[in-house]
Parts: structure tokens; C-alpha cells; sequence
């Protein structure tokens, strides 16, 4: 068996590799990082796509130029990550209709204050604390119907770009958005914040404390320690255990726990919605689009809320790329995960076609992520209900004995977001050494009365 460890921490994302970080920082030189994948970096990840690398996770540093400053543009702007400012204002300006026709201006603002008008009336009524009421008591002219309404219902509600409700992110860290657009990635930060307490040598981690490809199955757990135990048949043992797994690995069935997670954690965990959000990525000969000022993202309305709405050219993160990533979420995304790659080039060929006339030359590359069909993530995002109370998040935070849970899903104010995950793994790791402080302190008393 492996001699046990202060700390067992499972997941080598920016949540768990945070809180590594300042467990290491203070003295805890016995750590474990046990990952599941082959590879740190979780839910940010790039992949070479034609000649550049395309980030098929988190790609933006959201919350910049406020009176607050986010942990991750600042780590960032140290290492000197290239990014590019994102404009989504005009977006709505550039909302094209199934012959190509793009909306005036006038009507795409109509159809805008009417999809923000609906949304505040619900969350109205969901404030007031009564679904039921909420339905009934909706307004059904405001209820979206035509295209271009159900694109703007999309983009304000499946986006993330709502001006319903105060985002924490834009109140505490400002509203600008970057797109990070470096051939090291998104995850060089990750790596790089590795390197400040693993060994390292060109590039590569290298130290037995992080152990890659093991799948943990099973945490047995007492008021003495956690036992690990993982797919290929290993076990570990800790005085405590950090799980950084997403929330949608926890409502899957991948780890157990013995003895099982109390009620107050299985429910709060079950309560929690969560987002697929999937970027394809598609490669042309040449350009067809239209660029320059306030044309970066463009928008498609067809009668299917969400069928290849939002769209995104490539050329301001990479000149010359050729390269359109359109956004797809929840049911869209499942239903493109479980189809062949050509088909889901036919269909964006299509509305492509729709919008930019026929004779657009085919896409030669595509790119589809698949998070859902991922049994390490299965999900991209935790996104709690607006009005959810913060009884369900703390209890999903909450540790059980001497399991502590971090994660995206377990920050109060960043759920979601790379700085989320990063604060989590900060906090949850700051706990555990209090925890392992109170023992302390309990070992010397009971050695004195010895
Ligand atoms: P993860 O990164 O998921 O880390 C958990 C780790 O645990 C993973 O490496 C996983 O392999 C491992 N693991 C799981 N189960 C086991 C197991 N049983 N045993 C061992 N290891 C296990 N955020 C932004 O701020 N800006 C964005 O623009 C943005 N866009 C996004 C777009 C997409 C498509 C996705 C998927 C996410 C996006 N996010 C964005 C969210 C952001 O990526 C996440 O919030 C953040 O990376 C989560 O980090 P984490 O450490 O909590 O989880």
C-alpha cells in the first residue's frame, strides 16, 4: 500500500490544483494529486485545430475592469497570456434571418427589451416564491415565438449575457471579457501555477505526487481518515480527501462513498442544474464573413430555439485562421455529441448556407467537443436556479467527516467560472488546514494529559 497522505486531493483542474498549491504553500509537502484523465487542466483545455489551438473549454477571462480585481487576469497578465478584448454588444445587430437578411436594428432592439421585459416578469414571479404562479402568471405576448425572438431568448438565457439579474462576476470584477488566444492555451496558467510547487522539467511535470490516469471509484471514509480507491485497483490512504470532481460527476454513480453521503448532501447535490455548452469549431479555404468593428459575433434565427445560433469568427483572436466556432447548449449539444462529426458539418453547412448564400465554400475541418459523453465532467457547468437559496450551495460545499468538497459548483459567488474554481480550491484548501490545525491541538493536549 502507499504510505498515507496529509492530503488526497482528486482532480487537476484549476479548483484542485489551487488548493494543492496552498496546502503545499504551507508545509503540506505530503500531498497526492490522484486525476482521472491523462492530462491536468480538466474543464480548460486547448487542442490544435488547422494551425492554431483552439480552446474547447473555458476560453474567456469573464469579469475584467471592474473595482475588484479577478485572481485569473491577474495571474494571467503575469505570464503574459495573449488575449482579445470581447465585444458581444453588437451581436444583436448582426441577427440574419433564414434568406440572409440581417434584422434592422429597430426590430432587433424591440425584440430585445421584449426578451428582457419576460425574463425579469418571470423572475419575478419566481421571486415571489410560486413556479406554478410564475407560469401562470406570465405575460404570453412577451412569451418568445418568432425567430428572432427564441435567438435573443437563447443568447440572454443559455449565454450567460443576462441584463435580468446582477451577475456577481460583473458586480465584483467588472464587465469586460477576454478571449484568451495563446498557442500555450488557457491551461499554460494551470501548468504554470503547477510548476510553483511540483517538480518540473521542460515543461512536464514530473513529480510522483500527481498521478494521472487514476480513476478514483471509491472513498471509504471514518473519523480516522479516507481511504482511496481507484479504477486500476490501487488504494491510498489520508488524514483528509479535497474532491474537485463537477457536480454532474457527483450525480453520476463514478465514486461511491462508504459509509453513503448523508441525505442533506445527496439532495442539495441533486438540486443543482447543469450546463452543456459546446463550441464547434470549423475551418474554411477562405474567408466568407464579414469582419472589421462590432462583427465579431453574429447570430442565426431559425424557429428551433438554440439550432446554431451563436456564432463567432476567429479572425481578431487569429488573423488568418479561417476558422467560425459556433455555440450550441443543453439538449442541442447532447443531440450533436451522439451524431457523426459529418453530420453535424452538413447542418452547419446549412444554416451557413442560409445566411452567407450557396455558393460559400464547405468547411474542410470541424472540431466537436463532447463534455456530456466525458464521464469525467459530463457536464460544462453547474448553474444554479436564479433563485435558489444559498442553503443548497452551502450544503454542497459542506464537508462530510474529513471529506471536503471544492470545485466551481461549490463557489458562492463565481459558481461557473474559471476564478470560481480557483477561489473554491483556495478556500476549501484553507479549511482543511484549520481541520488539520484543531488536531494538532488535540494531539498536544491529549499527549500532555499522557
Ligand atoms: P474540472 O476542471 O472539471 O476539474 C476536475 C478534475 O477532476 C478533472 O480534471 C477531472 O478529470 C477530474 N476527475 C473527475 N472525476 C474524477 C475521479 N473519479 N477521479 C479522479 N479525477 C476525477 N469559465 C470561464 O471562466 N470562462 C469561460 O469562457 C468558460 N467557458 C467554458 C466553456 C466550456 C465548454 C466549458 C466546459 C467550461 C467553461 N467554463 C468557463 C467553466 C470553467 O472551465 C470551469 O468552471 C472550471 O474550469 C472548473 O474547474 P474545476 O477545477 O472546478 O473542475
Amino acid at each position: 500500500p502507499s504510505p498515507r497522505s496529509s492530503v488526497i486531493i482528486i482532480g487537476a483542474g484549476v479548483s484542485g490544483l489551487s488548493a494543492a498549491k496552498v496546502l503545499a504553500e504551507n508545509g503540506i509537502g505530503d500531498l497526492l494529486i490522484l486525476e482521472a484523465s491523462d492530462r491536468i487542466g480538466g474543464r480548460i483545455r486547448k487542442e490544435k485545430f488547422g494551425d492554431v489551438s483552439v480552446e474547447l473549454g473555458a476560453g474567456w477571462i469573464a469579469g475584467v475592469g471592474g473595482k475588484e480585481s479577478n485572481p485569473v487576469w491577474e495571474i494571467a497578465a503575469k505570464l503574459g497570456l495573449r488575449t482579445c478584448f470581447s465585444d458581444y454588444s453588437n451581436a444583436r445587430y448582426n441577427i440574419y434571418d433564414r434568406s440572409g437578411k440581417i434584422f434592422p436594428s429597430g426590430i432587433a432592439a424591440d425584440s430585445y427589451k421584449k426578451a428582457v421585459g419576460s425574463a425579469i416578469q418571470k423572475l419575478k414571479g419566481l421571486e415571489s416564491n410560486c413556479v406554478e404562479d410564475a407560469t401562470n402568471r406570465t405575460d404570453f405576448t412577451l412569451t418568445p415565438k418568432t425567430p428572432i425572438e427564441l435567438a435573443i431568448d437563447f443568447i440572454l438565457h443559455d449565454l450567460e449575457m443576462a441584463e435580468v439579474e446582477p451577475i456577481s462576476t460583473y458586480v465584483d470584477f467588472g464587465e469586460r471579457e477576454f478571449l484568451v488566444a495563446d498557442e500555450r492555451g488557457y491551461e499554460y496558467l494551470l501548468y504554470k501555477m503547477a510548476e510553483e510547487f511540483l517538480f518540473t522539467s521542460e515543461g512536464k511535470i514530473l513529480d510522483n505526487r500527481l498521478k494521472l490516469n487514476k480513476v478514483v471509484r471509491e472513498l471509504q471514509h471514518s473519523r480516522n481518515g479516507v481511504t482511496v480507491r481507484t479504477e486500476d485497483g490501487c488504494v491510498y490512504e489520508a488524514d483528509y480527501v479535497i474532491l474537485s470532481a463537477s457536480i454532474s460527476v457527483l450525480q453520476s454513480d463514478l465514486i461511491s462513498f462508504r459509509p453513503p453521503l448523508p441525505r442533506w448532501k445527496t439532495e442539495a447535490i441533486e438540486k443543482c442544474d447543469v450546463m452543456v455548452y459546446t463550441k464547434i469549431f470549423l475551418k474554411f479555404p477562405y474567408k466568407f464573413w464579414p469582419c472589421g468593428p462590432g462583427k465579431e459575433f453574429f447570430i442565426y434565427a431559425h424557429e428551433r430555439r438554440g439550432y446554431y445560433t451563436f456564432w463567432q469568427h476567429m479572425e481578431n483572436a487569429y488573423p488568418g485562421s479561417n476558422i467560425l466556432v459556433v455555440t450550441l447548449t443543453n439538449d442541442e449539444s447532447k443531440r450533436v455529441e451522439s451524431q457523426s462529426d459529418e453530420e453535424t458539418l452538413k447542418e452547419a453547412m446549412v444554416v451557413l448556407r442560409d445566411m452567407f448564400g450557396s455558393d460559400i465554400p464547405d468547411a474542410t475541418d470541424i472540431l466537436v467537443p463532447r463534455w456530456w459523453n466525458n464521464r469525467f465532467q459530463r457536464c460544462s457547468y453547474s448553474n444554479y436556479p436564479m433563485i435558489s437559496n444559498n442553503q443548497v450551495i452551502n450544503d454542497i460545499k459542506a464537508p462530510v467527516g474529513r471529506i471536503f468538497f471544492t470545485g466551481e459548483h461549490t463557489s458562492e459567488r463565481f459558481n461557473g467560472y474559471v476564478h470560481g474554481g480557483h477561489l473554491a480550491g483556495i478556500d476549501t484548501s484553507k479549511a482543511v488546514l484549520e481541520e488539520m490545525r484543531k488536531d494538532e491541538r488535540q494531539n498536544d493536549k491529549q499527549n500532555q494529559n499522557f
